[in-house]
């Protein structure tokens, strides 16, 4: 059986799911375990996503809890790996545009206090590869998009090593504002920004991420190892294997790494089934 819910109520649904967003909580479970025969509500997935919100409402046949029985509530892309190919498809660019709305102006840290832009990300919603680097630097600033100065140059190339051009992965950042002077975003700054990352994550669910040095990865891993005991290795987070490699500002320091930084890159190539374009 469908459920259906009155405005009212998929209103204070939302309310919620938003007021628990900001506290970092983004996993709704029904108390009950689910039975393997959940569907989904088409229409209600449907006017979330019509309405900004990337939220599915599940009910099932055999039990339809009131909706104040706890939160009958996942978002989308848990549903998607809980019930596979019962899955309806919801836009992820109309998704990811919902989660740039919520940032709005930001003041949620004090990194707004000097930016120019905030640089939410870029490339394809449906990207099943996702680089995810510190913060912007000045150019980013300036320009609203990550990884288009000199560092981004690099990547742009490793990329293109990988048989991939830039607009088919999807690149963001653990903060959404420029450091000063570039410095290492503070913790509570990442923890507040990184929310919104995480969402990206959830509305894309990229097969792979590649973590571009530290900062990154001690976010998206959740604790802090040096880069050395985490490379050359696959981790799970958020949905998606992980893959930590060297920062490309780190590699144009110390370009003997890059041999070190292909070999991750390998490694996610591996995971994606892709072959290095044969060189011309
Ligand atoms: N360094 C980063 O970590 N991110 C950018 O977007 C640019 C440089």
């Amino acid at each position: 059986m469908i459920q259906r819910f009155s405005p009212e109520i998929k209103e204070s649904i939302r309310t919620r799911i938003r007021y628990f967003r900001d506290l970092g909580v983004f996993d709704f479970y029904r108390r009950d375990a689910a039975p393997r025969e959940t569907l989904i509500a088409t229409e209600e997935v449907t006017e979330a996503a019509d309405s900004g919100e990337n939220v599915a409402v599940a009910v099932t046949e055999a039990e339809s809890p009131a909706p104040s029985a706890g939160f009958p509530v996942q978002e989308t892309a848990s549903l998607k790996k809980t019930i596979g190919s019962k899955i309806v498809s919801v836009d992820r660019a109309a998704a990811l545009e919902a989660i740039r709305q919520d940032i709005g102006d930001c003041t949620r840290c004090a990194l707004h206090k000097g930016r120019h832009s905030i640089v939410f990300g870029d490339g394809d919603p449906n990207a099943r590869l996702m680089f995810v680097g510190e913060g912007p630097g000045a150019d980013e600033d300036a320009q609203g998009l990550p990884f288009v100065g000199r560092a981004g140059q690099l990547l742009n190339n490793m990329i293109g090593a990988m048989g991939l051009r830039r607009d088919q992965v999807y690149i963001a950042n653990i903060v959404k504002c420029r450091p000063p002077q570039n410095r290492v975003p503070e913790p509570v700054e990442a923890n507040t920004c990184a929310p919104f990352l995480f969402r990206q994550i959830e509305a894309i669910q990229p097969e792979v991420i590649v973590a571009l040095g530290a900062t990154a990865a001690t976010y998206l891993l959740g604790g802090k190892s040096p880069l050395g005991a985490l490379r050359g290795r696959i981790h799970q987070a958020r949905g998606a294997k992980l893959i930590v490699t060297y920062h490309p500002a780190y590699l144009l320091r110390d370009p003997r790494q890059k041999k070190e930084a292909w070999a991750d890159l390998q490694l996610a190539m591996a995971e994606l089934g892709l072959k290095a374009p044969a060189k011309s």
